[in-house]
This record gives C-alpha cells, sequence and structure tokens, in this order.
C-alpha cells in the first residue's frame, strides 16, 4: 500500500471515547474515510452489520485471515477484531485519509507495515472514569466490563508506543487536536 501517510491509526482502551470522537471528526472532515471493521462479536441493540461491522461467525473470520484479507487483526475480550485489507486499499488509491479505530495490538501491527502512518492514542482522565464510562454506555455484561476493565492497565501501559498520546476529556477538544495532528 502506498501513500501510507494517508492512514491515521486512533487507539486506547474501551470506553475511553474512541467511537465519540471519530464521530465528531467525520462531522467535520469530509475527506476522511472511516474502515469497517469485521468482528465476531455479537451486534449490540440499533448496531447494523456492514455499517457498524461486518458481523461474522469464528469459522469465516479464521477463512479469512488464512485468505490474508485482513490488514491486522487481534482478539480482544474473547472476540476477534479485524481490517478488511481490500476497502482500505481501495480508498487510499481514491484519495481518501483512511481512518482506523482499533485496539492496540492491531494497532502496533500497523504502525509496524506503515511506520509512515500517524498513531494517536486516547488516554481516559483517569481510571475511574473509564470505568464509568464503560458501564454508563449500558452496552456490555459485568463479564465484559470485567475483561475491558483489565485490559485497560494493559493497553495504557503501551500508550507511549505510538506517535501522539492524548487525554481524551472533552469529545470536541480532542477532535480538533486530532484534525490538526491530520494537517501537520
Ligand atoms: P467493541 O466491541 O467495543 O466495538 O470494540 C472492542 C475493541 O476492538 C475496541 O477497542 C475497538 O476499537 C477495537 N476494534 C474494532 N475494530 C477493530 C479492528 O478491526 N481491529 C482491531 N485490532 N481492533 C478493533
Amino acid at each position: 500500500m502506498k501513500n501510507s501517510n494517508k492512514l491515521i491509526i486512533l487507539t486506547g482502551p474501551s470506553g475511553v471515547g474512541k467511537g465519540t470522537v471519530v464521530k465528531e471528526i467525520l462531522d467535520k472532515e469530509k475527506n476522511i474515510w472511516l474502515s469497517i471493521s469485521a468482528t465476531t462479536r455479537r451486534p449490540r441493540e440499533g448496531e447494523k452489520d456492514g455499517e457498524n461491522y461486518y458481523f461474522l461467525d469464528k469459522k469465516k473470520f479464521k477463512e479469512m485471515i488464512e485468505q490474508n484479507l485482513f490488514l491486522e487483526w487481534a482478539q480482544f475480550a474473547g472476540n476477534y477484531y479485524g481490517t478488511p485489507l481490500s476497502s482500505v486499499n481501495e480508498k487510499i488509491k481514491k484519495g481518501f485519509t483512511v481512518l482506523l479505530e482499533i485496539e492496540v495490538e492491531g494497532a502496533k501491527q500497523i504502525k509496524e507495515k506503515f511506520p509512515n502512518s500517524l498513531s494517536i492514542f486516547l488516554l481516559p482522565p483517569d481510571k475511574a472514569e473509564l470505568e464509568r464510562r464503560i458501564r454508563n454506555r449500558g452496552t456490555e455484561n459485568e463479564e465484559s466490563i470485567k475483561k475491558r476493565l483489565s485490559r485497560a492497565n494493559y493497553e495504557i501501559s503501551a500508550s507511549n508506543q505510538f506517535d501522539f498520546a492524548l487525554t481524551n476529556q472533552n469529545v470536541n477538544e480532542t477532535a480538533m487536536r486530532i484534525i490538526k495532528l491530520m494537517q501537520t
């Protein structure tokens, strides 16, 4: 893939607000395309196949791994998540800036493959706030919340492996800071 400087990686722990920040960025910047990931987790209420994710069973996901159809993939809280290669390539060729909203292991894989990509780690104001956000979201059962929170400690300890680490205090401000980083 050429033009990997057109590749933006947004990572950070579950509950830090990546999704909300992404929405704000997409509202403000029209030339950005958000990659739609594949996952084996079940759809949440209101989530649509092909819009929020491509929802696949494990068998299909593993077939795609074997066929090298992912740019990166990782396991997270008991499920598989991956970025489909073909759509990202196609959008970069068309001149879009491609935004990946992914967890830390996948983000590291992308940064290794595409050193020119811009990688941004979102930090929560503090751990208690992260837990509050995950709980208030109301999308996870207790088991999933526990897995996500224990994983968050490990993820936060990797924050210095990315180009920038920003504390997500205020969604609008964070989005503006990311847009600025993309433009420099
Ligand atoms: P959720 O289940 O909350 O939608 O996502 C769980 C985690 O997986 C989040 O940190 C999210 O950013 C990450 N994620 C979503 N899509 C991908 C992907 O394609 N690859 C990787 N590595 N992580 C992803």
